[in-house]
Parts: structure tokens; sequence; C-alpha cells
């Protein structure tokens, strides 16, 4: 279902809010096709941006694949503007957001039906909504949110009226973090989230001790993408990248080659998790990952071209395999993908706006 909305702001300059949120967009990797001096459109994942100034006002044209995608484009767009007009950020207006929206279009309340452990060390949350459909489409993360004092009633993310998600402070802010639809059953409602226990964080203690009928905030989907290039794959990932990775691989081709390096218990069968995969499979037991991942993924690359290279874990990880794929297999954007998951010692921070 296609979304559309569009908005036109007046400015001091117009013409430098043209060039600065282009040129932010155009650090995604998106490129604008050039309709006119004054007159940009950008195409991304099924989603159409234009951008027009006639000095005085700065117009914005969105068309997105969903609501969902339209609400994400909406906020970034205003956002940017932000940056150099805050105050005519805040009169911004959207044709599609005349009366007050309360909720974001991309958030719900998800309630508990039960918990499982389908492998040792994660907890799998089964959760159901009304619109559970909505979390199909659009990407496979999304933000889970409880309140930081658990002692209080929620207060949940609304809407600004310029379209920008408006989170809660002081004592109602939120605790956000990412996860993964691991799995969804749009026909009888359901979805699951996978959760790596890690006793202090407050979503996997949550996931360990919630009982069916308790409820947890949700937004998304976004992000997540499955690699275009299918041959000479390289994905590797800690226990927290193992939902991720199993939707990548229920997504690639028939034809899709490489090597899959993951964190998973001993004596458990991978089968049972992941779905089946011609990528060549090798386990590592998740207390000695950290320490191995590296020097795995650099002998596999010193064998064999890497083509395409994902990774998801801790952020020293990350970085390191970040810096190994663009150097040493001098993969470029669109070809790699290393991802901090966590980060030992720090409490991660999906938004700045939580905790
Ligand atoms: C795009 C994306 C998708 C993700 N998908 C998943 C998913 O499907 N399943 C999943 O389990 N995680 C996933 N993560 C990671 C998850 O967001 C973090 O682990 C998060 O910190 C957990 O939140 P928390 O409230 O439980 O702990 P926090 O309050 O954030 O952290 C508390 C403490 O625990 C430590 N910590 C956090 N995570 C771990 C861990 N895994 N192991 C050991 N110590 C840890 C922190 O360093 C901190 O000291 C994803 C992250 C991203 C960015």
């Amino acid at each position: 279902m296609s979304a559309q909305s569009s908005t036109s702001v007046t400015l001091p300059d117009a013409r430098e809010a043209f060039e600065h949120v282009s040129a932010h967009i155009a650090e995604h990797g998106i490129e604008p096709e050039t309709l006119g001096s004054a007159h940009h459109r950008f195409r991304y994942e099924g989603s159409t941006i234009q951008l027009r100034h006639d000095g005085a006002a700065l117009t914005i044209a969105l068309e997105a694949p969903s609501p969902n995608m339209l609400y994400f484009l909406k906020e970034a767009a205003a956002l940017h503007v932000a940056e150099i007009d805050p105050v005519a950020a805040e009169s911004l207006r959207w044709s599609d957001q005349l009366a007050p929206v309360h909720q974001p279009v991309n958030f719900s309340e998800l309630t508990l039906i039960r918990r499982s452990r389908p492998i040792r060390g994660v907890t799998r949350l089964t959760l159901e909504a009304d619109d559970i459909g909505s979390l199909a489409d659009g990407g496979l993360h999304v933000k889970l949110m409880l309140p930081a004092d658990r002692t209080r009633t929620p207060v949940w993310p609304s809407v600004a009226a310029n379209g920008v998600t408006k989170w809660p402070k002081g004592d109602d802010r939120l605790h956000v973090r990412y996860f993964t639809l691991k799995s969804l059953r749009p026909e009888i409602g359901e979805v699951d989230i996978d959760v790596v226990e890690h006793p202090g964080g407050m979503i996997s203690d949550w996931a360990l001790e919630a009982a069916p009928g308790d409820r947890i905030g949700v937004m998304g989907p976004g992000g997540g993408h499955p690699p275009e290039q299918q041959e000479g794959l390289l994905l590797a990932g800690d226990m927290t990248a193992l939902p991720p990775i199993a939707r990548i691989l229920e997504s690639l081709s028939a034809e899709a080659s490489g090597h899959l390096v993951v964190a998973f218990p001993e004596n458990a069968d991978p089968a049972s998790y992941l779905p089946p995969t011609a990528l060549e499979l090798r386990t590592v037991a998740p207390e000695r990952f950290r320490q191995e991942v590296l020097s795995i993924v650099q002998a596999i690359g010193a064998e064999r071209r890497i083509q395409n290279a994902w990774f998801g874990g801790e952020h020293a990880n990350a970085q390191a395999l970040r810096q190994l794929f663009k150097r040493d297999f001098a993969l470029g954007q669109g070809a790699q993908l290393s991802v901090a998951y966590w980060r030992e010692g720090r409490r991660g921070d999906a938004r700045r706006e939580t905790d």
C-alpha cells in the first residue's frame, strides 16, 4: 500500500536547507537525480523523496511503500531541517497529518503468550498483537521498550505535530533496545523474538521473568536487508546475531555460496535453529567466540575470495571485522556491513532520548 505526504517550509535560506538535506541523503549512498537546479529526486528501497526550493521555501514530497516507511521518512526529513533551522522544523506540517496523531504508526504493544528456550542461553518470547501483520514488511529489526523505572505505568512515545517522535523524558523515560523478529506468523497474530540471556540487562531480565499477559512496547520494523551479492558470502555473528542470520539465510537464493561463522552452544544442533543452507558452517562455543572470530574470518578470507561480508556482535569485534572487511578484503560500501549489537560494560542506547 503506497503512502504519500508533502510539506512546504519557509526558511531564511531555503537553498541552503535544500543542499544540506540533499547532501545528507547522498551520504547514505543514495545519489540524487537532478530534475533542475532546484529539484532533486532520490529513490530508496521503493520510496521516492523529492526536494524543491524556490529561494523562500523548501518543499519535500514523499512517497513510500508503507505507512511505516512514510513515518520514518517524515521524521528523518523534519530532523534534517531542524539541523539547519530548529524553529522552522517545529512549524513544519505534513499533508497527511493535519489532525493530531497520538501514537507513531509503527508503535504497538505486544502481549507475551509464552516463553521457551530454543537453545541454551536464549529465551524465546512469543508475543501477540492485533496488527502483527504491520511487522511483516520493512525490515528485520524492531525497538523493544519498557519504562526505565519498572515500577511506573508506561508512557509510550507520541507524535509531535511536525511528525517527529516525542520520547517520554524524566521519570517516564523509556529503556529502548534493538531486537530482531525471528519468526512471524501473521495468520495467527504471533511473533517470536529471541533474547540472549545476560543477567542485569533490563530486556533480558524481563524476558526471563515475564508472565503470559505482560506487555512490552515495540516500534518498527526497519533495517537488516539481505545482501544483494550472494556468491562468496561471509556471514558471522555471536548469539545476538543468530536471529538476523537465520532470517538472511531464509532469504538467500539456492545459488548462494560462502561461509557462516556463528557462536553456538556446544552439543546443540545448529539445524534445530538455522534454516538449511549451502553456506559452509563453522560454529564456535559462545564463550570462545569473541576471542576467536577475527582469526577464523581472516583465515577464511586468506583462502577464498569474499565478495560480501556481514557481521553482528560485540562492539570490539565489530570494529575489528569492519577494518578487516574494508582493508584486507577490499570490500566497499554495500559489500560489507559490520554492526555492534552490544558493547561490553556499556548499557546500549538505541535513542539518545532514552536511558
Ligand atoms: C539491529 C540489532 C538487532 C539486535 N537483535 C538482537 C536479538 O534478536 N536478540 C538479542 O538478544 N540481542 C539483539 N541485539 C542486541 C541487544 O540490543 C543488546 O544486547 C541490548 O543491550 C540488550 O538490552 P538489555 O536491556 O537486555 O541490556 P542493556 O541494559 O542494554 O545492557 C546491560 C548490560 O549488559 C551487557 N550486555 C548487553 N547485551 C549483552 C549480551 N548479549 N551478552 C552479554 N552482555 C550483554 C551490556 O554491556 C551492559 O553492561 C540487537 C542489536 C541490534 C543493534
